[in-house]
């Protein structure tokens, strides 16, 4: 099935996680991505970002049943990890790094709140909610909250990967509040409960400058992420062009091609105005959170800007399993 079908796969966090700080982060173990790769292997052909551009240009056709492996936020694991893996395997990856993570030594907010939850084990868990409910006392007045049990009954919701405690603690620090709230509570959290120094854990949580210009020296692709990690489609024209900007002379900066370069919207978010930008500033394509496997006979111009993405957990961990729907 899926005759002319491309598989994009998203990776996020890859390691030992057993045997790490954070065990209770949520990513893959090394050994099993490894087992995906041998699955992919059996079944599938391994594409490059390059090559997909020109299948979708009409310069090349893609061998059957391709596959692209992408890797999002900068994660130090992409190098560590990933990356010596997919050289031996000859292997093309294809890694999206939030600008101001790499370079400022910041951790996203985003990454705080994992940090946050890892630090918090389950029976620990009523604390964080009431440390939550008295930082939103202490800032209900001036950015005019609710109370804690509205938010609480607004966005606990419990998923196929998480518990409603832990949705509730993503949704309103993620999305919920207004975001320089959201950026001093996750401020706040993180300090008290993760308890090191932003500056270190960025070091150590993220890829430097020189470890990503080695994967491209070695032929792996680097795209961007943004600047910020914002969501690009709720941001003015101006601020999605500085957010571009930014990520064309990082791309620049670490050897990669500025005229065809590509991009994952954070949060697979973006509107009229990105695409317009994109295609201004040489972009050749774009992955977004869709899940789905992408149509090649869909030649629709923006086609491109808008491939969908499997999560590694939609394909088989085990080099035996076999093909499931999405083959
Ligand atoms: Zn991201």
């Amino acid at each position: 099935m899926n005759e002319n079908k491309l598989t994009i796969i998203m990776y996020h966090y890859v390691r030992d996680l057993k045997h790490s700080r954070y065990p209770g982060i949520k990513g893959l173990q090394t050994e099993l991505f490894k087992e995906q790769l041998q699955y992919l292997k059996k079944h599938y052909h391994f594409v490059r970002v390059e090559d997909v551009i020109a299948a979708y240009t009409g310069d090349n056709r893609l061998p059957d049943h391709p596959v692209l492996l992408t890797f999002d936020d900068a994660y130090v694991d992409h190098f560590s990890t990933v990356f010596p893996i997919l050289r031996h395997e000859g292997i093309q990856g294809a890694f999206y790094a939030p600008v101001k993570a790499v370079t400022e030594n910041k951790v996203l907010d985003v990454n705080k709140i994992h940090f946050i939850l890892a630090s918090t084990p389950a029976d620990k868990m009523p604390l964080l909610l009431e440390e939550i409910k008295s930082l939103l006392d202490v800032y209900r007045e001036e950015y005019g909250l609710k109370d804690f049990d509205y938010y609480f009954k607004k966005l606990a919701v419990a998923n196929r990967f998480d518990t409603k405690e832990v949705i509730f603690v993503k949704r309103l620090l993620q999305v919920e509040l207004d975001e320089q709230l959201r950026n001093i509570l996750s401020d706040i959290l993180f300090e008290k409960i993760v308890a090191i120094p932003e500056d270190a854990f960025s070091r150590e949580l993220y890829m430097s400058m020189d470890q990503i210009r080695c994967m491209v020296d070695c032929g792996m692709h680097i795209g961007s992420h943004g600047y910020d990690h914002y969501w690009l489609g709720s941001l003015p024209k101006e601020k999605q062009e500085f957010e571009i900007k930014k990520s064309i002379d990082f791309i620049k900066e670490v050897g990669g091609d500025v005229n065809n370069w590509s991009i994952c919207y954070p949060y697979g978010n973006y509107n009229a105005d990105t695409l317009a930008l994109l295609k201004e500033n040489g972009c050749k394509l774009g992955l977004t959170t869709v899940v789905d496997v992408a149509d090649l006979n869909n030649t629709a111009d923006d086609a491109i800007y808008k491939l969908p993405r499997l999560d590694t957990n939609d394909i088989p961990k085990d080099a035996n399993a076999p093909v499931n729907q999405w083959y």
